[in-house]
């Protein structure tokens, strides 16, 4: 029973990679440069993207974004409001995005009139990372508000992601974290070889070192 429900979990994993390779070339064919963000209920993904959108518009670049979330469309709502086109993927119950629904959601989006897209993942820690979309770069947002422990809990997802993010930062010392344990956390994690950037998206502290980070 073990052996087939492994062998299933890997087929799906290999039908998803294959999805997610052709999302990426049809991204590429287009010219869009695409960034996938993942991370837990409340880490401030949305904030973070539409506060990197507007600095995007300013520079000319037509970005729209695709928010997943299991139901509703309050972060779409959210985005829309703040001037940032945006597609509503719900995943009904799947707590993670996967490459198939994006490839859906790509096709309410004018791929000629847009340079880049943005995705917002479930909030979840866990599963995103085994899940590739075909996006050029995949972001982990955490925020200190989640305790000093997210790295050490959470190897995967800090492994399989290009770029790590802890948000929130201007109110570390409020929530009695300190943002040093986890950013060293992840520096040991990755053998010395990445930074993790420290931002608040919503006092818009580090947003433009985010923007080079991202070559946007
Ligand atoms: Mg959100
Ligand atoms: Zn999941």
């Amino acid at each position: 029973m073990h052996i087939v429900q492994v062998g299933m979990e890997y087929d799906v994993l290999k039908e998803n990679n294959k999805i997610a390779n052709s999302n990426y070339r049809l991204l590429k064919e287009n010219g869009i440069k695409t960034i996938e963000f993942m991370g837990s209920i409340g880490s401030g993904k949305t904030t973070l993207i539409i506060k990197l959108a507007e600095r995007m518009r300013k520079k000319g670049l037509e970005v729209c974004a695709i928010a997943g979330d299991v139901t509703g469309d309050d972060d779409q709502r959210r985005m829309r409001e703040s001037g940032l086109e945006a597609v509503n993927c719900n995943t009904g119950h799947e707590c993670h995005l996967d490459a198939n629904l994006v490839r859906k959601s790509l096709k309410d989006i004018d791929l000629d009139r847009c340079d880049a897209i943005l995705i917002e993942n479930v909030g979840n820690l866990v599963c995103p990372a085994d899940f590739p979309l075909g996006a050029d770069y995949r972001v982990v947002v955490i925020s200190t508000t989640e305790g000093d422990d997210m790295v050490r809990k959470h190897h995967d997802i800090f492994l399989h992601s290009d770029v790590a993010i802890l948000n929130k930062v201007d109110i570390a010392d409020a929530v009695g974290v300190d943002p040093s344990v986890i950013v060293e956390d992840y520096r040991r994690l990755t053998g010395g070889l990445k930074t993790m950037y420290m931002c608040s998206a919503r006092a818009e502290e580090g947003i433009d070192e985010i923007m080079s980070v991202l070559r946007l």
